[in-house]
């Protein structure tokens, strides 16, 4: 079986003593020891995150960019998230890919940032997901997997990839996805692994879903055969994030 697998992306948020009563709120609680968890602060709170948190909670960075060290003003490398003991990254989320327009991530751009991150050995978490115009245009499908496309043509080991399907519609603004309407399309992207990529990464590759998460909705989506956890924004901030890491206990 997949390990349920539950990620926590602060993005743009907190404050030195905010994260730190994030922290201190999750080494405090009962974990369910069968779920993985991985956070993502933002940068300048990676260290103190990975500093201060129990070691079996493991932290993520938002982003990466794909070159080496060197003259990439304003970015991270791969190489200084192993540094830090930083475990995984996100990428390819649609605050970065559609909502800061100036930013627009390509599939091509995110396509070597996935390649450079396993090169490394760091994790990855891939976020996909449409419009809701795409969604009334019936593309949804079509949308999601050419997202997934470009990624997995530079992806040799799956091992360290979770897929986040994430409906731009369902972030942010409380209108979850239906346990069937994300089940649905976690069934397209498995069925999809299994046919582009291989039977054992349709296997054993986390599908996890993200947008508008909360204690509330977590038990009844985690009870779908093809969701293996959660992207949590909002309620990552907030002591209900241990429900939802605990949604399947
Ligand atoms: P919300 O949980 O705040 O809707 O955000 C979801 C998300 O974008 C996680 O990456």
């Amino acid at each position: 079986g997949r390990r349920f697998f539950v990620g926590g992306n602060f993005k743009m948020n907190g404050s030195i003593s905010s994260v730190k009563e994030i922290v201190n709120n999750l080494n405090g609680a009962k974990l369910d020891p069968n779920t993985e968890v991985v956070v993502a602060p933002s940068a300048i709170h990676l260290l103190l995150v990975r500093e201060s948190l129990k070691k079996e909670i493991a932290v993520a960075a938002q982003n990466i960019y794909y070159k080496k060290n060197g003259a990439f003003t304003g970015e991270l490398s791969v190489e200084q998230l192993n540094d830090a003991g930083i475990a995984w990254t996100l990428l390819g989320h649609s605050e970065r890919r559609v909502s800061m327009a100036e930013v627009a991530e390509s599939n091509e751009f995110l396509a070597e940032k996935a390649k450079a991150a396993l090169a490394g050995g760091v994790g990855v978490i891939f976020c996909c997901g449409e419009s809701l115009e795409i969604r009334k245009e019936n593309k949804t499908k079509e949308h999601v997997l050419s997202q997934l496309k470009s990624a997995a043509s530079a992806i040799k080991d799956w091992s360290k990839v979770v897929i986040a399907y994430e409906p731009i519609w369902a972030i942010g603004t409380g209108e979850v996805a239906s346990p069937e309407q994300a089940q649905e399309v976690h069934a397209d992207i498995r069925a999809w692994l299994k046919s582009d990529v291989s039977p054992e990464a349709a296997e054993n590759t986390r599908i996890i879903y993200g947008g508008s998460v909360s204690e509330k909705n977590c038990v009844e989506l985690a009870k779908k055969p093809d969701i293996d956890g959660f992207l949590v924004g909002g309620a990552s901030l907030k002591p209900a994030f241990v429900d939802i890491i605990n949604a399947k206990s």
